[in-house]
């Protein structure tokens, strides 16, 4: 198939991109709502994989426009909302935003195939809950990073694993910096937005204590918290450089 992946986060989409690609399916990618709106105007497409947060134009916004342009039509194009956060009431928006369906990230190959599946033989009226990911983090582990996760993540292809890792070790040092801006301007709702990307990016790479960490932090700048969040970055910073240390091993393992 060929699909539109619409996605903001640089390690979530080169992870999904990958991915697909492995299993014969050609990507066209978007970094907002808007981009995935144009790409639609230059290219056809047999599926959307549509994030919901996402700079400039939401995914939300992206897939009401998508139907909007439907309507009067016969065309309806597949597309499936990719959202980060577990609450309820997640999928009736997507849902109701006009998505066949929904997956919750990180991406897991088995329910992304499962629902490519699904709408190759253009089945999707209704969808099991079953296909809905919950994904508990439950870690033993004290390393930063859980290796048979990622590897598992990346279907044991370790050559894409030391990608993802550098274009994570890049982008983690990039995020880490603008929150610390964030952190002394002091902008809580930029500060959500990085703690949200560093959430979704450690996520997707197996790093679960970061993942829940950020999660932590963009909690508490919801709540407009900056002191404890301040408080609480420097765990962050530990947690980071630990990570990176682990990213490092990684690259020298695999061999060119
Ligand atoms: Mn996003």
């Amino acid at each position: 198939m060929k699909v539109l992946l619409a996605e903001d986060n640089a390690v979530n989409r080169t992870l999904a991109k990958k991915l697909l690609e492995k299993h014969g399916h050609t990507v066209v990618l978007a970094e907002n709502g808007r981009q995935a709106l144009e790409a639609l105007e230059r290219e056809t497409v047999d599926l959307v994989l549509m994030d919901i947060q996402m700079p400039l134009m939401d995914g939300l916004e992206a897939i009401a426009a998508i139907r909007k342009k439907e309507k009067g039509t016969q065309v309806h194009l597949p597309i499936l909302a990719l959202t980060a956060r577990a609450m309820k009431g997640d999928r009736e928006g997507c849902l109701a935003a006009g998505a066949d369906d929904y997956l919750s990230k990180p991406i897991h190959t088995p329910e992304l195939s499962a629902a490519l599946e699904k709408i190759r033989t253009a089945k999707i009226t209704e969808v099991p809950a079953s296909a809905v990911v919950a994904t508990t983090a439950t870690n033993a582990n004290t390393n930063s990073l859980d290796m048979a996760d990622a590897l598992q993540r990346v279907e044991g292809d370790t050559e894409l694993l030391e990608e993802i890792a550098r274009i994570f070790a890049d982008e983690c040092t990039k995020t880490m910096a603008d929150i610390r801006c964030a952190l002394a301007a002091p902008d809580a709702p930029l500060l959500e937005q990085l703690a949200h990307r560093l959430k979704g990016s450690s996520s997707n790479l197996g790093a679960r204590l970061l993942a829940q960490s950020a999660a932590e932090l963009e909690w508490m700048a919801r709540a407009g918290d900056l002191r404890s969040a301040r408080l609480y970055f420097n765990t962050i910073e530990a947690e980071v450089s630990n990570l990176l240390v682990e990213l490092e091993a990684i690259s020298r393992k695999v061999p060119h």
